[in-house]
């Protein structure tokens, strides 16, 4: 598989380090509202990636933080904790706040068919491996007390923009609100691994360190988690583009600090879904969540449709017209599949082979969903049977996850419940009756019986297969 690496700013072959394991970390939500559409379009394509991974035959073992503490409202460690704000705004303890907004967040990847990781990890649960690096980083020179915090000396490295593409002015994106001057700071970027000293002294969760009471920084913990879980090597890094700066570009200079050695190979990061003000954003206050697209009457499914028809390395625009359009392309693409019936059909292996070919060369070449998609109707239209069309669709749902063939049933289901409902064993029997009239050339009283039928609304209809009937 070719996949971009923000790191090299190339497609590169993908190889994992070890062989078929793949060992891929996923930065978390931020626990403190429902997460918005945005960043389930970046859980998403994340979703995807895994699952395509797992198609080409590797193992993968995926590890997700959930920040429950210490993310501030500037990525730039100024502000209040986001956990802190969202308690207040709730009136209810952080850990309340915390266990909602994870369930929700899970509930909203169950609803979008995203697989829950192999390890979840809160970051409250890891304080002692925070500890454990903070206080490395300090023995070999890479981070220094002051004013009560430790901070991470970036003027220590050779290089610290590793995802050098950027210009300061575009590094700013990652730093969402206002970002106040840290005195305490050495260099403008030196960043903050551990906090005894705010100016928000209401700090609901502290813990003890040997640099006082206090509570880890948001950087740290995906380091620490990742390490925990992971050892010191990595293949794969995911998160939304905003996390290249400046929250990845810490956690390399941390994590490579402490352990001595390059940490991850391959950065994927998931563009912006953007509205027309801009990105949609938690802290704009409105933002768009999966039970709101439901309310509207959207299956989530049409949501996962909309995010896999373009390519995760472009910003996606959101708009209800935009939505329609995929909500009406999800309808006509299961309403084809309902059609199929591969009953007593053998699956032609030679065609359902060329098939999967199309479409895994399409992941193949950094997870081009678009093309996987068309990949779809090129099976629809395909010459071969309804077993083998059926059997294509379902291999490639292991990975696109659109329900393709349960949707299908439900919809088999419901014509079949439709005509059940409308049997009516009478107007049957008058149907049988007009037809042995006509065998019988009795015209005229078939024709009454067609004329009786039709002033109680029933019309009669003749087929090479006999006579059927419908309500007018
Ligand atoms: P947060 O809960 O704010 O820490 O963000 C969770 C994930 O969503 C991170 O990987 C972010 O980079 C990503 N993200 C945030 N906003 C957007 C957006 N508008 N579109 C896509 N991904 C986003
Ligand atoms: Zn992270």
């Amino acid at each position: 598989m070719y996949l971009y690496n923000s790191l090299s700013h190339k497609k590169e072959l993908f190889k994992p380090n070890h062989e078929n394991i793949v060992k891929m970390y996923t930065c978390g939500p931020t626990v403190y509202h429902y997460a918005h559409i945005g960043n389930l379009r970046s859980y998403i394509m994340e979703d995807v990636l895994e699952k395509a991974l797992r198609y080409s035959g590797y193992n993968v073992k995926r590890v997700m933080n959930i920040t429950d503490v210490g993310h501030l409202a500037s990525d730039a460690d100024t502000g209040e904790d986001k956990m802190v704000k969202g308690a207040k705004r709730e009136n209810k303890s952080v850990m309340d706040i915390a266990k909602f907004y994870t369930d929700a967040f899970f509930s909203d990847c169950e609803k979008l068919n995203i697989k829950r990781p192999d390890v979840v990890e809160p970051a409250t649960n890891c304080i002692d491996e925070y500890i454990k690096i903070v206080s490395s980083l300090i023995d070999k020179g890479f981070a220094y007390f002051a004013g009560g915090n430790v901070y991470f000396d970036t003027s220590k490295l050779d290089q610290y923009y590793v995802f050098n593409d950027h210009n300061e002015d575009d590094l700013a994106v990652g730093v969402r609100e206002g970002v106040e001057e840290d005195p305490n700071k050495r260099n403008k970027n030196d960043f903050v691994l551990w906090f005894t000293k705010s100016k928000f002294e209401d700090q609901a969760l502290k813990w003890d360190s040997p640099w006082g009471v206090g509570y880890p920084g948001w950087h740290i913990e995906c380091s620490g988690i990742s390490i925990k879980h992971l050892g010191e090597d990595l293949d794969i890094h995911c998160g939304g583009i905003d996390n290249a700066f400046p929250h990845h570009t810490n956690e390399i200079a941390q994590s490579e600090s402490y352990l001595g050695h390059k940490w991850c190979n391959y950065w994927f990061h998931v563009h912006h879904l953007n509205t027309d003000s801009g990105k949609m954003s938690k802290s704009k206050g409105e933002f768009l969540t999966v039970s709101l697209l439901e309310q509207k009457g959207y299956d989530p499914m049409v949501y996962r449709l909309f995010c896999l028809q373009s390519h995760y390395r472009r910003n996606l625009v959101f708009s209800w017209e935009n939505l329609d359009n995929a909500a009406a392309a999800y309808e006509k693409l299961i309403a084809k599949i309902a059609a199929l019936n591969g009953n007593g059909e053998e699956v032609d292996q030679t065609v359902f082979a060329q098939l999967k070919e199309r479409f895994s060369k399409a992941l193949d070449g950094d997870l081009n969903t678009s093309v996987a998609v068309t990949a779809l109707y090129d099976v629809l239209k395909a010459k071969t049977n309804d077993a083998t069309k059926l059997a294509a669709l379902a291999d490639f749902d292991q990975v696109l996850s659109l329900n393709l063939l349960s949707a299908a049933d439900v919809i088999r289901k419901k014509q079949a419940e439709e005509e059940a409902a409308s049997a009516d064993p009478e107007i049957d029997a008058l149907v049988a009756a007009r037809t042995d009239e006509k065998k019988a050339k009795n015209f005229a009283e078939a024709d009454r019986i067609r004329d009786e039928l039709k002033s109680r609304g029933i019309e009669i209809i003749d087929t090479p297969q006999g006579a059927k009937w419908r309500k007018v």
